[in-house]
């Protein structure tokens, strides 16, 4: 049995450079682990790709065209799931590369799904409440062949939240005649989402740092942190590392970000920027650039802003012993590489940022169920799946002398052939 030659074949749209190098990773590992020809073809591609035309009339009076995105890398597992992002940089390749590692990432956390993502290309800061209202609106209605309980379950991703779950939910609802509210999650608790779901990529993510701390031995009271990003991942892992104990010492946003040796006031800096918006000006702490800070000398280096932050230009700046990834694609393959070679642990982003589609499942199934946990019970369950993905990659890795990433990868793609191959291929 051979697999159809991939280099006969016409470039497939989705083909950017940021696809190409999250189908490289899985011909890596499909190497490495000897993967079946034929199952590794089929994981290559992703099923189905949506892309739509949104028109929405603008605050003054006129209309204006946006793209968007709505890919399913694979649905063998379940449904499809992953988040929705509005930003400038969105298009078919970054959206296809996303939803693939969505189906590692489910995969890996033994969640009963595919992976997906969608999006739509705009700036939302440039947009007001209603012009996004209607952007979501309109785009839901566009993609609404492709989406359901059963088939694909949007949740949020950069620049969209809990908001923007309520009108995705209630546009659904509208077309189809009744209240659906599992067609989402990520939604707010007074509409079917789960307690903790706000908050749990954040937590996961401090989860995993901790675990990489003591899987590295680190024998330290306080570890010191270094956070990029404080959106919803970064300024959660920053408060739940900092209520545990360790010593937040640099943070940013877009715009800055702020230093202080002896450790920043996370409680007093989040009360800061939900009344400034931003972390610039906060008194206790001095100001640094997004270059100096990446270069600071700490134990835990977070990432929670966007992909490509540790890259070729960067990589020989870090001075951290672990890097934890909260962005999806913070760290480019060859900066991987050189980190793993340089003694600095890498917990990958589908380990590490999982906390988020796996209270996203527990949302599901709560709301399917009609049965709601409280946050405990979230939080204890989350903990539970964080600890065994943690401890099956770090096992993988130790076992094996792959890169987490790629131990990481390993499981998640392993799983998926195994059941491709119980299943076979139609017809
Ligand atoms: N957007 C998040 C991610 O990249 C969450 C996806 C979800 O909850 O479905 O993992």
């Amino acid at each position: 049995m051979t697999a159809v030659q991939s280099v006969e074949r016409p470039t497939m749209e989705c083909e950017t450079q940021h696809f190409l190098m999250a189908q490289r990773q899985l011909d890596e590992i499909a190497q490495e682990m000897g993967l079946d020809p034929e199952l590794h073809e089929r994981l290559r591609y992703p099923k189905r790709s949506l892309i739509v035309t949104i028109p929405v009339r603008m605050d003054n009076g006129t209309v204006r065209s946006f793209t968007g995105y709505r890919v399913q890398h694979d649905v063998t597992l379940g449904p499809a799931k992953g988040g929705i992002r509005f930003h400038p940089e969105v298009n078919l390749g970054e959206v296809a590369a996303l939803a693939m590692l969505m189906t590692w990432k489910c995969s890996l956390m033994g969640l009963p799904y595919g992976g997906a993502k969608g999006g739509i290309r705009c700036e939302p800061w440039n947009l007001s409440l209603g012009e996004q209202e209607r952007l979501t609106r309109r785009y839901t209605s566009e993609i609404i062949n492709l989406i359901g309980p059963d088939k694909d379950i949007p949740a949020p991703d950069m620049y969209t939240n809990e908001q923007t779950m309520a009108w995705i939910m209630d546009t659904y609802s509208i077309n189809v005649g009744h209240t659906v509210p599992s067609v989402v999650t990520g939604k707010p608790v007074s509409i079917g989402g789960s307690f903790g779901r706000t908050e749990a990529t954040g937590r996961g993510v401090a989860y995993c740092a901790r675990r990489a701390v003591s899987h590295i031995g680190l024998k330290k009271e306080s570890p010191t942190v270094v956070v990029q990003g404080f959106g919803n991942v970064g300024s959660i892992t920053a408060r739940l590392l900092h209520d545990t104990g360790y010593k937040i010492i640099a943070v940013s946003d877009v715009h800055s970000g702020l230093h202080n040796p002896k450790g920043i006031d996370i409680p007093r800096l989040q009360a800061y920027v939900s009344e400034m918006g931003k972390v610039k000006g906060f008194p206790h702490a001095d100001e640094i650039t997004n270059a100096e800070l990446l270069g600071l000398e700490c134990d835990v280096l977070v990432p929670a802003a966007l992909g490509d932050q540790i890259n070729d230009r960067t990589v020989n700046k870090l001075k951290c012993k672990i890097v934890v990834e909260g962005a999806n694609g913070p760290t480019s393959p060859d900066a991987d590489m050189k980190l793993h070679e340089g003694g600095i642990l890498v917990v990958p982003d589908i380990l590490a940022n999982a906390g988020g589609v796996t209270v996203s499942y527990f949302e599901w199934v709560q709301g399917l169920m009609h049965l709601f946990w409280s946050e405990e019970e979230v939080n204890n369950r989350l903990e539970q799946i964080m600890g065994r993905a943690c401890d099956q990659v770090f096992e993988m890795t130790v076992k094996t002398g792959l890169r987490p990433r790629m131990s990481a990868l390993r499981i998640g793609v392993g799983r998926l052939a195994e059941a491709k191959r119980l299943l076979g291929l139609y017809p």
